[in-house]
């Protein structure tokens, strides 16, 4: 579920910040969902008490199997993604959090831990739990807070329930909560985006993430995806409300910091910028990726073949991928072009992509600031097509 980055290690015509070289963050995928949503094409298993031992069982196993590579370095952010990882027993996130806090890692003092949840999950008592475990971030799967595109896109919660999880959260000292919208959804119009970004106007919250309806292979939504799109606003319309929620979003204090997420007072998500910027990451669970000594991989989407390889002492790797630097440098350049502050300007850059980028400014996708390259307007909208030009 997450972009790839590049490596960190010092080679000629790259783009990583130094300093960064020794910092690495986990990643812990917690597959379980109550249901599946019509438009979710993630890996995900309905939750039992039985798997979630197993489950369990395996992260340490794979924890303890880690261990040698991320001795000594510099852990700065721990992010429960899934899944729903709110449905999980209070037994398994303190016996998974205890683990974690016994690697051989550095813990960096301002390190980021973050818990993806459902808001009806977060119950006063969840919340109080998640603070007692050091978990000070919260990522709220909101999507809308209009009850007929939540009925649609298949979630339980509706917006009612999200008032209650964020309140839920301030009560329990959590104060660093970010949400998930999703728009350009079926028969969606401005105003029902607007309606959503009203109540977003007053939510004491720190990070927001917006990100328009993909119909992806391998979710229900994909089965009638010809008699969907139909009903998707026109183009004009979807860039229309794309500016009207980054318009108000700013107005509300909002620095949108990468194309599709936005901040208050700096928060911005530490994890996340791990992906933007080449910082190397490990990913445990199934169908978890990694990012790591110059390779790309992906443990088995398979629980039972992923905690049997783990048992054997096996990678539970079914995918892997060893990272050309020409490619990873394109790659990387991308991505450095989705935060705000884009591709700093340096005589390292490699011809290929400074050729790619004179043909970006040409077209109007790129702009130079004093010391960096960063997308236009039009750029952030056309993003995909950036991209394609780079690589
Ligand atoms: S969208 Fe989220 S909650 Fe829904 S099935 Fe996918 S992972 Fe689970």
């Amino acid at each position: 579920m997450e972009a790839c980055p590049d490596d960190p290690g010092s080679r000629e015509g790259r783009l990583v910040i130094p300093s960064m070289a020794k910092e690495i963050s986990l990643y812990v995928h917690l597959p379980f969902c109550r249901k599946k949503c019509p438009y979710c094409s993630f890996f995900v298993l309905p939750y039992s008490k039985e798997s979630e031992d197993l489950l369990l069982e395996a992260l340490i196993l794979h924890l303890d199997q880690i261990s040698p590579q991320l001795t000594g370095r510099n852990l700065v952010s721990v992010y429960f993604g899934g899944g729903t990882p709110s449905v999980v027993s209070s037994d398994f996130l303190q016996s998974l959090v205890k683990k974690i806090r016994a690697l051989p890692v550095a813990f960096d003092p301002a390190i980021e831990w973050t818990l993806e949840a459902n808001p009806e999950d977060v119950s006063k008592e969840f919340a109080a739990l998640l603070f007692s475990l050091g978990i000070h971030r919260v990522s709220l799967g909101v999507q809308s807070f209009v009850d007929k595109e939540l009925v649609f896109l298949g979630r339980s919660a509706n917006k009612g329930h999200a008032l209650m999880a964020i309140e839920n959260l301030l009560d329990a000292n959590i104060t660093n909560i970010s949400i998930d919208l999703i728009f350009e959804l079926m028969d969606q119009t401005k105003g029902d985006l607007i309606e959503t970004l009203k109540v977003v106007k007053d939510l004491p919250i720190t990070h927001l993430s917006l990100y328009n309806l993909m119909i992806e292979e391998g979710s229900k939504f994909y089965r009638s995806k010809e008699v969907l799109e139909k009903k998707r606003p026109p183009d004009a319309s979807c860039l229309e409300m794309l500016d009207t929620a980054v318009a108000t979003l700013e107005s509300y204090g909002f620095d949108r910091y990468e194309i599709s997420a936005f901040c208050k007072q700096n928060q911005r998500s530490r994890h996340n910028i791990g992906y933007w910027t080449a910082r190397e990451f490990v990913g445990i669970g199934p169908s978890a990726w990694s990012f790591f000594g110059q390779k790309r991989f992906q443990c088995t989407k398979n629980l039972n073949k992923y905690f049997t390889a783990l048992a054997y002492n096996k990678d539970p790797i079914e995918y892997e991928e060893e990272l050309d630097t020409a490619l990873l440098q394109k790659e990387q350049a991308g991505l450095l072009l989705r935060l705000k502050e884009g591709i700093p300007k340096t005589p390292l850059l490699a011809p290929s992509i400074k050729q790619a980028i004179d043909k970006l400014i040409h077209k109007g996708w790129i702009q130079q600031g004093e010391n960096s390259y960063v997308l236009t307007e039009a750029g952030k909208k056309f993003y995909d097509l950036v991209q394609m030009e780079l690589l």
